[in-house]
């Protein structure tokens, strides 16, 4: 699926069929891609619409035909851009989060490791003057100018980014192994030995009343 993400939707040469003011988002209509955040999301959030730019940015510094797996540096909206458009979710394993609360992702080689990491650049949106009061909480929720916001994120789209070449971690590349399964004394329930004499839950960070 992700050949096709690379080489079939992200081959330029198709421009006949697209407006020259058009924007687009990993193949896909700036609209087209708002309605998948819809529907996934829930609503249009500004993160998820610069994310998407950014992982379309991202999809575009790689090699075709790249198997890549991918991070977000933050729990927040742009997880999703990920999931949206590229076959990386947090189930399947191949996005993992690591949570700075940094606006970046990075997609890379899941065999090499090496990739690209892409960024809101605070340096860049300085005259975005939305984008800055979005991006470092200038102004409350209410008083935002949400039509400007998303008016000049789509303006915008990639310039207000930077990117990196990234190598992961070898660690991060091996395959993750649960070792043995033990059944917990607390609960009952199976549960990685590694983890202890009882489940995690068991040893205190259940997220549940108890
Ligand atoms: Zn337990």
């Amino acid at each position: 699926m992700y050949h096709q993400l690379i080489s079939g939707k992200h081959d330029r040469d198709g421009s006949s069929a697209l407006a020259e003011n058009s924007v687009t988002i990993a193949g896909y209509s700036f609209e087209e891609y708002l309605n998948m955040v819809e529907s996934f999301h829930g609503y249009t959030a500004p993160g998820l619409i610069i994310g998407g730019f950014m992982a379309d940015f991202a999809l575009r510094k790689l090699p075709p035909n790249t198997l890549f797996d991918a991070i977000s540096e933050t729990a927040y909206c742009l997880p999703d851009a990920i999931q949206i458009l590229t076959p990386c979710t947090v189930g399947n394993g191949w996005l993992k989060i690591f949570d700075f609360s940094r606006f970046a992702l990075s997609l890379y080689d899941k065999y090499q490791g090496k990739g690209v990491r892409v960024f809101l650049d605070a340096n860049k949106i300085a005259h975005w003057t939305e984008i800055k009061n979005w991006f470092f909480k200038l102004t409350k929720k209410q008083e935002q100018d949400e039509k400007l916001l998303k008016a000049q994120i789509r303006e915008a789209g990639a310039e207000i980014c930077s990117f990196q070449d990234v190598s992961i971690q070898p660690r991060l590349l091996q395959k993750r192994h649960k070792g043995s399964i033990a059944v917990c004394a607390g609960c009952g329930e199976a549960y990685p030995r590694e983890h202890g004499t009882v489940c995690r839950a068991c040893q205190g960070q259940t997220p549940y009343v108890v």
